[in-house]
This record gives structure tokens, sequence and C-alpha cells, in this order.
């Protein structure tokens, strides 16, 4: 489309070297074509031109001391993008890979899944490159502190509202969120994914896992399927990936995989997920230590994957799971979980599939859950944690739990009967992307030109 085009090239242009960002932009202006052929309202207005470039973007020091005294500088980025339907809110990441590119791309994805969610926030995104790996526990927290010094000015619970992340878990919201307080010398649910203690939400650590399964189990469902007794793969062993492997037991399917940055666990038994959160949310320890303990699993190092692919995509398995970072799932990775019988692909990750590999899944006509609508349970139940802090109230796991099926259930019909509308109605990218966009941009036009 000439128009998507010129747009992207004058990004490229006013923000050069940010390939991620350009990917998500593609992605999202591309399957808008025929919303906007149907309604010239937003070309007219110039919704697209003013939804990509972020309201404020955040750019800071953080200067913090090492353990053996020594000074050391990091970069902060906050991305507030669009605040048309409520607070900013999304994650921080902190990894060396974080730049302005990948921070824009994770914003502007955030927009469309937050109002997929059907609540009331808007999208933002922050982050450092900050490796947390081989820091000490006292190094982490001093770094936290020394993010949140400069943050601190730019939050709030009815400003901006951010969360984890990669890198970013309970122990570092829980550093900032001191920080904060002892800064603002309030209590206010300015950060989610909190402590129990102290004004976080029951099901929280779990929502972004179970919501991905969720939102696997309603695709299933629409098919006459489901996820009982089926093999999966799982790639990540974090947060999204322990609590995706959680549910899919729970569900009686059978989780094969696990990876890392250094390498893949492959358990034709399943995985065994007291092991996996041992080695993980315990120890902090490579998947190496998994094989220890799990004698009669495989553990394949990186070094050894086959060129250039990540080994999980070539363990047979009827339904995958992506759920560790963006681009980490190619065409030919694709091809291959095709060949071997994948149905069902759903992406607790953002953006872990290039271009390419999402249109072999499109296709192949596969139950494919793109990011933006499979991994919104996290942002939901962050919603949910900010409604618990406002009522000073806490909800049972349960109630929590019921609430964020009940979200994903609607996600999945929204996203489906928009792909219906538009005439693609096993695309639930067209679905996800235009019923997201719609409601932004029709906020945006009810509220005047800004
Ligand atoms: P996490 O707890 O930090 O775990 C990330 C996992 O992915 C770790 O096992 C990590 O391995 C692996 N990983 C990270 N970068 C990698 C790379 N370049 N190559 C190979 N493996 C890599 O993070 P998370 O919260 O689970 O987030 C995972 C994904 O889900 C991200 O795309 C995130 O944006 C998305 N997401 C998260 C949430 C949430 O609520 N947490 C919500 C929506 C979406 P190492 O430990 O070895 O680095």
């Amino acid at each position: 489309m000439p128009y998507t085009q010129s747009i992207i090239d004058a990004l490229k242009k006013s923000s050069p070297g940010q390939p991620e960002f350009y990917q998500a932009v593609l992605e999202v202006l591309t399957t808008l074509k025929p919303l906007l052929d149907k309604e010239p309202k937003y070309l007219k207005n110039k919704i697209l031109e003013r939804i990509v470039e972020p309201e404020r973007q955040i750019f800071f020091r953080i200067a913090w001391q090492d353990d053996k005294g020594e000074v050391q500088v990091n970069k902060g980025y906050r991305v507030q993008y669009n605040a048309a339907i409520g607070p900013y809110k999304g994650g921080i990441r902190f990894h060396p890979s974080v730049n302005a590119g990948i921070i824009k791309f994770l914003g502007f994805e955030q927009i469309f899944k937050n109002s997929l969610t059907g609540l009331a926030i808007g999208g933002g995104k922050g982050g450092a490159d900050f490796d947390p790996k081989g820091r000490s526990e006292a190094e982490i927290m001093r770094f936290c502190q020394a993010f949140m010094t400069e943050l601190f000015r730019h939050v709030g619970a009815t400003v901006d509202v951010p969360a984890g992340d990669i890198g970013v878990g309970g122990r570092e919201i829980g550093y900032m969120y001191g920080q904060f307080k002892r800064l603002r010398a309030s209590h206010e649910g300015v950060l989610t994914g909190k402590g129990i203690l102290y004004g976080g939400s029951l099901a929280r650590t779990e929502a972004t896992g179970y919501g991905s399964v969720y939102f696997a189990e309603n695709m299933l469902a629409a098919r006459g399927d489901s996820l009982t007794g089926k093999t999966c793969v799982v790639s990540g062993a974090g947060n999204v990936a322990i609590y995706t492997v959680a549910k899919l037991l729970q569900l009686g399917a059978k989780p094969v995989t696990v990876s890392d940055s250094k390498g893949m666990i492959h358990h034709a038994a399943g995985i065994n997920l007291d092991v996996l959160k041992q080695v993980k949310e315990v120890e902090r320890a490579s998947l190496t230590r998994y094989q220890e303990l799990c004698k009669d699993a495989v553990y394949i190092p990186v070094a050894d994957y086959p060129q250039g692919r990540n080994a999980v995509w070539s363990v047979p398995c009827q339904a995958a799971f992506p759920s560790a970072t963006q681009n980490e799932l190619n065409a030919a990775d694709a091809r291959e979980l095709l060949k071997n019988g994948c149905i069902c692909l759903c992406e607790g990750a953002n953006m872990p599939s290039t271009l390419e590999a999402v249109e072999c899944f499109l296709q192949a006509k596969i139950a494919y859950g793109p990011a933006k609508a499979a991994n919104a349970g996290g942002v939901a139940t962050s919603q949910l944690e900010m409604a618990q802090n406002a009522g000073m109230q806490q909800w049972t796991f349960d109630e929590v739990d019921a609430k964020l099926k009940n979200i994903m259930k609607n996600i999945f019909t929204t996203a489906h009967r928009t792909a219906e509308e538009f005439g693609s109605p096993t695309n639930l990218v067209m679905g996800a992307n235009i019923a997201g966009f719609r409601k932004v941009a029709d906020t945006m036009l009810a509220l005047g030109v800004y």
C-alpha cells in the first residue's frame, strides 16, 4: 500500500536504525487496509501519522555503583506512546539489547494490545540496557533504585503505570516501588506486579502464561478441538514460559521443551514444573541445572543449534508457545513446525515470529494467536491490580483468574468477529489489529487534534 510505505519511509528517515520498530509498524499498518478503505476519516485526519509517533519519549542516564565501588552508567528509557483511552501502561525491560527502537516497537504494540483488553489503559514501555546476569542482589537493588530516582518524576497511578518484562520480575518491582515511596512519600499503585504484601494482585505472576494458554484453548474450541493430550513446545524459561508450562500441565497437555539464552531442554516425558521453578525462580541458574536434576531430559546448548535456528521449533508438536523474545522464530522454523503437524501457535512473547513466519501460519490457516491478543492477559491483570489498589481491596486468586479467563475469551471473540467482519475469519492478526486500532483511533478523533 503506497500510503503505508510512505509512513514507513518517513519513520526510517526521522528515526534511523530501528528495524524492530519498522517491523511492528509495518505489520499493523498493512493489516489495517480494509478498515482504511472503508473509513476514509482515519487517513483524512492523519491518524496513522499521529499514532506511529510517541506522545513523549524520555531518555535518561542511570549512574550507580557496583560492589567494587566502581561507577557504572546505563541508558534508561520510558516511551509514553498513547494515552487516548487511559494512563500509559506497559512493562520495563532490563536487557543489554535494549535501545530506543526496541522500546518503541514494544510501546507501539502495547497501544493496540491494551485497547484489545477492553480496559481503559493507554500504551507505554520502558527499560534499560542493564544486564542483570551475574550481578549480586545488592547491585540489582542499587540499579533499580537509581532507575527509579529518575523515573519517579514521570509516572503516577493515573499517569503512567509500569510493570515487569524481560529481566524485571517481582524482586525488581519491589526495589523500584520502595524507591518511589521514599521519593514521593506516598502509597499509590504506581507499578504493577507488586508483592502480595504491599498491594500486588494474586494471579498477576501467572497471568501472561495462563492467559496465553486460555487464548489457545479459545482458538482450538472454535475449531472443535482442545489442548488436552497435545504435545506442546515452549520457548523461554522465564515468567511467561513457566506459567505457560504450568497451565498446559493443568489442562492435560504435555509441554516437552523450555529454553533460555544458553540452550534448551527437551524432556520427552514432559517438563517437570517443580524442577523448572526451583532452577529458574529459586536458584536463578542455567537450564544445565534442570538436566542435572532430571537425568532423562536432554540439554542442547545454543552452540549445537542448527545454523541460525532455534532448536525448540524442530521438536515435533501439535501446539507451540514462543515465550522468550522478539524474532525468535523465522520462516524456516515455521515451515518445520507445520511439516511436523503443528496446528496451533500462540505468542506469549512480543513479536516472536518474523513477518515471513507469520505469513506461513496465515497461509496454512492454523490456529495462530498473535502476541498482542495472546499475551494481553498480563497487562489485563495489571489493570485488575490497579483497580484493587484504587479500591483498597484484595481479590482472591480464583476471582482474578476467573476475570482473566473471561478477558481472554472476550479478546478472542473480538479479534475473531472483527476478522470475520473484514472477510478473513481465520486471520486473527488482522482482527486484533483492526479492533485494537479502531477504539484508539475513534477516541483520538473524539478528543480533537493533539
Ligand atoms: P523473563 O522472565 O526475563 O524471561 C525471559 C526468558 O527468555 C528467559 O528464559 C531468557 O533467557 C529468555 N531470553 C531472553 N532473551 C533471549 C534471547 N535473546 N535469546 C534466547 N532467549 C532469550 O521475561 P518474561 O517476562 O518471561 O518475558 C518473555 C517475553 O514475554 C518477552 O517478549 C516479553 O516482552 C513478553 N511479555 C511478558 C509479559 C509479562 O507479564 N512478563 C507480558 C506480555 C509479554 P535468559 O534468562 O538466559 O536470558
